[in-house]
């Protein structure tokens, strides 16, 4: 009788203990500039999304060696630009990671032999996917944007092929925490959807304007359709024309009670 007390009371004291270790961990997230985020998750996998760190001119001079981003177990691309493929093919190589992309942009990173089939994940809209198992949930959602892919072919000539449609992503974790990571998007009146069936605890919107929303019309997308709880601004002063900034943003928003995080190139944060 005493001793199944005992094992009684030593069993509630462990799990009141793994509770506890359990709730002490969180999402960390670093930010490169533009819109390169290295989300570390409550159960220790690292998901790389937009990874344009080697030429992006806001990313930190220290963090431009890829080895330093130590294990990445997930790539995730956006849309076909530039500053949003980055590094990917580099950083799933090195790490034998998969990328998760459109379905047609996979098909041109495989026709164009960058990186094989096998290691991409190619979705699309709606289809919610666990590719690093049961406890992270990624689905992707609707971006106003456009998706051409362009390089240089062997000869340095510059070509273009087909990046599918441009996306967003939820990424769920495996606490429940909810991140909305909004590729280059436009408002569009979806993303009330996105904050119905989803409900993510943070939003990274962008907010440098000419190709994505400015702080204007991010504002309004936080205040009428997405009401989130905590929007972290990006995609902006990379480039001379992505004029937008944090100050403007949260003008814009004035008095809405949402918890606007500014981040720094290169700064990491928890987020629960
Ligand atoms: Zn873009």
């Amino acid at each position: 009788m005493l001793i199944k007390k005992i094992i009684g009371v030593l069993s509630a004291l462990a799990f009141v203990l793994a509770a506890g270790l359990t709730a002490a961990e969180a999402a960390e997230i670093q930010w490169f500039g533009q819109s390169a985020l290295k989300i570390t998750t409550p159960g220790g996998k690292v998901i790389m999304i937009d990874p344009f760190i080697t030429k992006n001119p806001k990313t930190p001079k220290k963090l431009k060696d890829l080895k330093k981003l130590g294990k990445v177990d997930l790539v995730m691309i956006t849309h076909g630009h530039g500053d949003h493929i980055g590094d990917s093919v580099a950083i799933a190589k090195m790490n034998d990671a998969k990328i998760v992309l459109n379905a047609d942009m996979g098909r041109t990173f495989a026709t164009n032999g960058w990186i094989g089939m096998k290691q991409l994940v190619r979705i699309n809209k709606s289809g919610p996917v666990k590719p690093l198992g049961d406890g992270i949930t990624i689905t992707m959602v609707r971006a106003e944007h456009s998706s051409e892919v362009v390089y240089k072919d062997g000869g340095g000539k510059m070509s273009m092929e087909p990046g599918g449609e441009p996306a967003g992503y939820i990424i769920k974790l495996e606490d429940g925490y909810t991140i909305y990571h909004a590729g280059d998007t436009g408002v569009f009146g979806d993303m009330k959807f996105i904050a119905e069936y989803y409900k993510p605890d943070v939003a990274f919107l962008p907010i440098g304007g000419w190709f994505t929303m400015d702080p204007a019309h991010a504002a309004y997308a936080v205040k009428t359709l997405l009401k989130t709880k905590t929007v972290v601004p990006f995609h902006y002063g990379t480039f001379g024309l992505l004029k937008g900034t944090p100050a403007e943003f949260k003008a814009a928003l004035g008095s809405f009670p949402t918890n606007v995080v500014v981040m720094k190139p290169g700064e990491t944060r928890t987020f629960k």
